[in-house]
């Protein structure tokens, strides 16, 4: 086989080391940074990216995985398939921004979670009026740029069949992929062009096949490829799969001529020795996990590359997926212990990582011995840690699992819970309240050691007597304390919990120019002191209304942490579950009756496949049931999730069993009331009454309509009434107003009973 390369990386993180990018594009839109400098910085960051790996010895270096803000919006530019509302926007530029965020006369395109990712894309809207066009100007000003740096360039493209699957069809009830055959013209175009300019290896993007496709939609896919495999002038195709299993499609596509295949051998269980096709083809393999923190076992990766030589034409050394969901490098850190860090390995480490198994697989481990034995020697020291085998944790978890969760009937509970004495549709907000300047500069003054932590406390008081003050005023039944000291919802308690760790710059992308830093789960969790007791009681004792106490659940602790790889989630939720459980039941020791435990990333990690997704939920369910049922019947657990399409999930949010369960629902006139009622839901729900996401303050009347409308769909007693979300990213002024006109449209549907 001729053409082939060794080492590579499904794609690469492009916010900067020090988040460059973010600060660049957020200038651009405040005006403060030009079109010229921010190019600039973007070029510059692509250079060392590129540079780097190829310095670090990787033989083929992905481009075109760079981007100002998202690759599917990326792709959308590349296939014409902007919408209509931006196309009369002049300037390039503004006109790719205006569909990522939107202007003051332009709606945003809708964002959406990557797979099962944390990273947000956003959703290409196609009508039946689109007509694509290609324009390949991004990729082929990358691949020049690569090339005149000497560098090796793959560029990288999201491949037609996900392109069409993950964008929205305006046209209700359209399958987009039967629109494929306008695309692949043009694929075969930007093949030629990228040919022309130099690649010799393009990689087309295919992750929806991991998902589950239809027999029809596998046969698309293949016929798809045969027919641009069948192109003449064109680089050699690698399609590119991650995040999960091939399935059926694997066969179907190496049953095509293109000539090479990327899988995922961390989170897939695809048996490539079966498939005999993939004998003539590169098959690119992803044994460096692209989502995970962990230095790789490279024993065990050597010996699936081994395997992998007498199936495949020719192996290259991969990561799992694109190093977008890592963050740089480790040379940052320095607030983690050298035990710690030594198990760990982030973006370059990787890199490293995958130089060496390749020349181990070329040359032989013992060519590359030292790098073999620090491996092991890591491996070594965290299977034998302490940290990650606490007995007392897991004989006291053993204990509460036998024991069994369980709580009283929905009915007793309410009869335990009736002396909360709260009126019928009852007012309440979802935990947060804006998360003014003054929070933030404390939180700054602190970290940079001007203030000390009494004096934070102190100021961090003065904003919860002041939430408390207006929600008094407001004249809202069920408090909150208002989040101020929470810099995060999961760092927060992350911090605070044995057994995980935070990073200093450890930043990942989530959308646009929005990053954040998830704490490493790596060892037994354990808490060690009440972490929200102070504030909630506090707040509790200004006011002789309910305070509700505000806890992150497990699952979505889970969800937005770098998680343990050397245990089955379910431990790892349900340790964390355990320490929820024990601030539950400190929240009530201290005299608080309401407690909601948020679980807005439940849907989140729900696996693609529909066989694995039964397990998951209750897994998830059970770690939520877990945290929720220690305290007493007459303890009033609430819940909360970030959505209203709840699709798969929908069983799973009866089976937590939260006495009230808030849920977005501004957005989708309640419908949401009505999959409720399919399942029999019978438990106490806050519908969303106005969408949070605006500043728009919503009308008395508009609420009340809202009110009225789910009073059709829900009896009185089980009806709450409160905004869909958070309202950290809100205003004061409108917060104020929009509160102040939920509270009147309660009170005047009350009236109407
Ligand atoms: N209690 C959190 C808040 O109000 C919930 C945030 C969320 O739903 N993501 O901010
Ligand atoms: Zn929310």
């Amino acid at each position: 086989m001729t053409n082939t390369f060794t080492a590579t990386v499904l794609g690469s993180p492009r916010i900067g080391p020090n988040r460059e990018l973010k600060k660049a594009v957020e200038g651009y839109w405040a005006g403060r940074v030009d079109a010229d400098s921010l190019a600039d910085t973007a070029r510059r960051l692509r250079e060392d990216t590129w540079t780097g790996q190829s310095a670090a010895g990787l033989d083929s270096i992905p481009v075109n995985t760079f981007s100002y803000y998202d690759q599917m919006l990326d792709t959308a530019v590349l296939l014409g398939a902007l919408p209509e509302r931006v196309t009369d926007i002049e300037d390039s530029l503004d006109r790719y921004f205006a569909a990522a965020r939107g202007s003051e006369t332009v709606a945003p395109l809708e964002m959406t979670k990557w797979f099962d990712t944390n990273y947000h894309y956003l959703v290409p809207e196609i009508t039946p009026q689109t007509s694509f066009s290609l324009d390949a100007t991004k990729p082929l000003t990358e691949v020049a740029e690569a090339l005149a740096l000497g560098v090796p360039a793959r560029p990288v493209v999201i491949g037609p069949i996900t392109f069409l699957v993950l964008s929205k069809s305006v046209e209700p009830g359209a399958r987009l992929l039967d629109r494929v055959d306008e695309l692949v013209p043009l694929y075969a175009e930007l093949l030629r062009l990228l040919r022309a300019a130099g690649a010799e290896w393009v990689q087309l993007d295919e992750p929806a096949l991991v998902a589950d496709r239809t027999p029809d939609e596998i046969a698309i896919a293949a016929r798809v490829y045969q027919q641009l495999a069948g192109e003449s002038d064109r680089p050699s195709i690698l399609v590119a799969s991650y995040f999960g299993s091939l399935g059926d499609a694997l066969p179907a596509l190496a049953g095509t001529d293109v000539e090479g295949i990327a899988v995922d051998l961390v989170a897939g269980s695809d048996t490539l020795a079966t498939v005999s096709a993939l004998r003539d083809k590169v098959v690119v393999a992803g044994v460096v996990d692209g989502r995970n923190i962990w230095r790789t076992d490279l024993d065990g990766a050597l010996a699936t590359l081994g395997t992998l030589l007498g199936t495949a034409g020719s192996v290259a050394v991969s990561t799992s997926c694109s190093l977008l969901h890592v963050p740089y490098t480790l040379d940052a850190e320095t607030g983690i212990d050298a035990v710690l860090r030594s198990w760990l390995a982030f973006g370059s480490e990787k890199v490293q990582e995958i130089r060496t198994l390749a020349t181990a697989l070329t040359d032989g481990r013992d060519s590359v011995a030292g790098e073999f034995t620090a491996a092991r020697a890591a491996r070594d020291t965290r299977a034998g840690d302490p940290r990650l085998h606490d007995g007392t944790v897991r004989a006291r978890l053993d204990q509460v699992r036998r024991a069994g969760v369980h709580r009283a009937t929905p009915e007793d509970r309410r009869v335990a819970q009736r002396d909360l004495d709260l009126p019928v549709l009852p007012t309440t907000t979802i935990g947060s309240y804006p998360q003014t300047s003054r929070i933030r500069v404390a939180r700054a003054a602190l970290r940079r050691g001007e203030i000390d932590a009494a004096e934070y406390d102190r100021r961090m008081r003065d904003e919860i007597s002041e939430v408390v003050a207006l929600q008094e005023k407001l004249d809202i039944d069920v408090l909150v304390h208002g989040e101020p000291e929470r810099n995060d919802m999961v760092q927060y308690f992350a911090e605070q919990l044995d057994g995980f760790v935070a990073t200093d710059n450890g930043w990942v992308q989530s959308y646009g120019s929005r990053c954040v830093r998830p704490p490493i789960l790596f060892g037994d969790v354990q808490r060690t002191r009440p972490m929200t007791v102070d504030w909630i009681t506090y707040a509790q004792s200004l006011t002789r209304r309910p305070v509700k106490g505000m806890l992150t659940g497990p699952v979505t602790i889970l969800a937005w942490s770098f998680v343990r790889d050397d245990q089955p989630l379910v431990d790892s939720a349900d340790q964390v579950a355990l320490a929820i459980r024990d601030e539950t039941v400190d929240l009530q020791g201290a005299g608080i009756r309401i407690i909601q435990v948020d679980e807005p990333a439940l849907r989140e990690l729900l696996p693609l496949r529909a066989a694995e997704q039964p397990a998951y939920l209750d897994w998830a369910v059970g770690a939520f049931r877990l945290a929720t049922s220690g305290v007493a019947d007459s303890t009033q657990i609430h819940t909360h999730l970030c959505y209203s399409e709840f699709g798969e999930v929908i069983g799973a949010i009866a089976g937590l069993d939260a006495d009230v369960t808030s849920i977005e629902a501004a957005r989708s006139h309640m419908e949401v009331l009505d999959d409720l009622n399919s399942i029999g839901f019978d438990l106490g729900v806050g519908p969303g009454v106005y969408d949070i996401h605006s500043p728009r303050v919503p009308s008395v009347d508009e609420i009340a309509t809202s009110l009225r409308e789910a009073l059709d769909a829900v009896p009185v007693q089980r009806l709450w009434v409160n905004p869909d979300c958070g309202l950290k990213t809100r205003g004061t002024a409108e917060v104020e107003q929009s509160l102040n006109n939920l509270v009147a449209a309660a009170k005047r549907v009350r009236a109407e009973l």
